[in-house]
């Protein structure tokens, strides 16, 4: 558990697995920056055996304020995911993990998604009885608007794949008909007492991040707008499947700028172990601190 001012902060584990390539991802990697980097990105960020990254996927179960709050909600179990074969068909005790820290379905006030993608919208809903319905029956669950905007464009769009329309028709539909969703837009946004939503659009349209602030102690929740440590060694390199890239680029150093101008606790939502840490900015560019 990690604590910020009153706040306490868990991890909440989907999975944590060698997924794709790394060169395939990141095709600007030299060799020997390859080799410079190995020893801090293996075994933790990089699994040498398949030359792939390693990705966590999970959720950050926030406690501040008396509220229960839970920040992205994974892939969710029996999801056809092509193409993804590491998270097709999950069968992941991700509940009872909930369960394991005292949080019960009933006890989640706020659902926050940074973004809409099938890896941050999973647990949203549970399917019952052949129908999909919130699994957090008592939250109100925070989206944003110009991602539910894109999204349900693309969803009344028939060329489109199956892949993300799922997604979006299982895991955030039926919380927008079921009137449970609030939908926040444009810049800062403040949530409660304790938390600013902030906009980092380029990997999605609406992607969003969270500052928490706690007795004078920082927070950043960011999402995807970095997948992997080497983001943030080399701001310019994008995860693939950006809406924008180069707002997706102008986002990570925005949200660089803020975690290393506040000494923000920086929780992403897939870097590997330790899963959290800290952006030092220096003359060059930024630095991790996320030791193990
Ligand atoms: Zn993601």
């Amino acid at each position: 558990m990690f604590k910020v001012g009153e706040a306490a902060i868990t991890r909440i584990e989907e999975t944590f697995l060698p997924t794709y390539p790394l060169r395939t991802i990141f095709p600007e990697i030299t060799d020997a920056q390859l080799e410079e980097y190995m020893p801090w990105m293996a075994p933790h960020h990089y699994d040498p055996k398949s030359g792939c990254i390693l990705l966590s996927v999970h959720s950050w179960l926030l406690k501040v304020g008396g509220q229960t709050i839970l920040i992205d909600a994974c892939c969710g179990n029996n999801k056809v995911k092509p193409g993804r074969p590491f998270w097709h068909m999950l069968n992941e005790p991700y509940l009872a993990r909930l369960a394991a820290v005292g949080v019960k379905p009933e006890d989640v006030d706020v659902v926050m998604c940074t973004h809409l993608h099938h890896d941050h919208v999973g647990w949203n809903t549970i399917n019952r009885d052949g129908k999909w319905v919130p699994t957090f029956p008592n939250a109100r669950y925070v989206f944003s608007r110009p991602d539910v905007d894109y999204f349900s464009k693309i969803d009344a769009d028939p060329k489109e794949g199956p892949a993300e329309l799922g997604t979006f028709r299982e895991c955030v539909v039926p919380i927008l008909e079921y009137g449970k969703a609030d939908l926040v837009s444009g810049g800062a946004h403040r949530l409660n007492d304790f938390i600013e939503i902030d906009s980092a659009p380029g990997h999605s349209p609406g992607h969003v991040f969270f500052k928490l602030e706690s007795k004078g102690e920082r927070a950043a929740f960011v999402g995807d707008v970095w997948h992997h440590l080497l983001q943030v060694h080399h701001p310019d390199w994008n995860f693939p499947k950006n809406s924008d890239v180069n707002q997706a680029r102008a986002s990570r150093r925005k949200v660089l700028d803020h975690c290393a101008a506040t000494d923000a606790l920086v929780f992403p939502g897939h870097v590997g172990l330790p899963f959290a840490g800290r952006i030092e900015k220096t003359q060059s560019g930024y630095r991790p601190h996320f030791q193990p």
